[in-house]
């Protein structure tokens, strides 16, 4: 299975910036086989960028669309009008559903769309530290995973990328965000796949992608990466500094070579 390194640009950058951004990180990543880095940059700057980068070396994704393909939906893009200038799509982040109040049954609906034009979703789940308090996280991830994946067949699922991120883990929301402990993240990996491999199968379970997202730096990515069930890390603040993504990109070479 490859290692997915996303950084999720959020809604930083103008369209000038994200392409000199782009450029600075297409200067330094190789083209590398089993390691697939990903960029979300702001929906503004997707069509741009489509032409700009170099799609051996990176891919893109979009932050958001809409689940409908077009039509009378005021201020939306749908999926059909991006699918064409990136792979992949997150969908059901956090930010998505506390601030603009999305739901499972959205977050279900994004996910077949973005299948049903070819896109790879990245579909966030993870509770809140108030959940984490209450001994809920078990329950939450649950029905975040079968929420978004109800409509999911077994043969689309081999399509689909699960990130782990508790919200109480994400930076940038005012106050101090936690670090979550490998040990803590690796639990959730583990029942990601218990719930996969009730649901599907243990073949799918086991070939999923996991993602952790959460306050990622150079600093701690090795301790996530080297986790068993780690595919890769969903990037938010530490993807705006060139230099902290590109450290990433060769910590996560580095483990997966000396995994193999
Ligand atoms: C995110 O929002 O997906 C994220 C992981 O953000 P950060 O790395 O800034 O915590």
């Amino acid at each position: 299975m490859k290692t997915y390194i996303v950084g999720n640009w959020k809604m930083n950058f103008t369209v000038g910036e994200s392409s000199l951004f782009l450029h600075k990180l297409l200067q330094k990543v190789r083209i590398m086989r089993d390691l697939e880095v990903v960029v979300a940059p702001s929906l503004m700057a997707l069509q741009p960028l489509s032409l700009q980068i170099d799609r051996r070396k990176m891919k893109l994704a979009a932050q958001n669309f809409y689940d409908k393909d077009f039509g009378a939906y005021t201020g939306e893009v749908s999926v059909s009008q991006i699918r064409s200038l990136v792979n992949y799509a997150l969908v059901g982040h956090s930010e998505r559903r506390y601030i603009f109040g999305e739901t499972d049954k959205d977050v279900r609906a994004k996910v077949a769309a973005a299948l049903r034009c070819g896109l790879t979703p990245i579909l966030c789940v993870g509770e809140t530290a108030e959940e984490r308090a209450c001994g809920e996280t078990t329950d939450v991830v649950r029905d975040q995973v079968l929420g978004g994946l109800q409509d999911v067949s077994k043969e689309d699922l081999g399509k689909v990328i699960i990130a782990y991120e508790p919200v109480w883990a994400i930076s940038g929301h005012g106050k101090p965000a936690r670090v979550a402990s490998p040990l803590d993240v690796e639990d959730v990996f583990k029942l990601i796949r218990k719930i996969l491999s009730e649901t599907y199968d243990d073949s799918v379970a086991e070939s999923t992608p996991l993602l952790f997202g959460g306050s990622v730096k150079s600093l701690n990515a090795e301790s996530y990466l080297s986790l068993p069930d780690c595919n890769g890390l969903l990037i938010g603040g530490a993807s705006l500094i060139a230099p902290e993504f590109l450290d990433i990109i060769e910590i996560a070479k580095r483990v997966r070579d000396d995994r193999a």
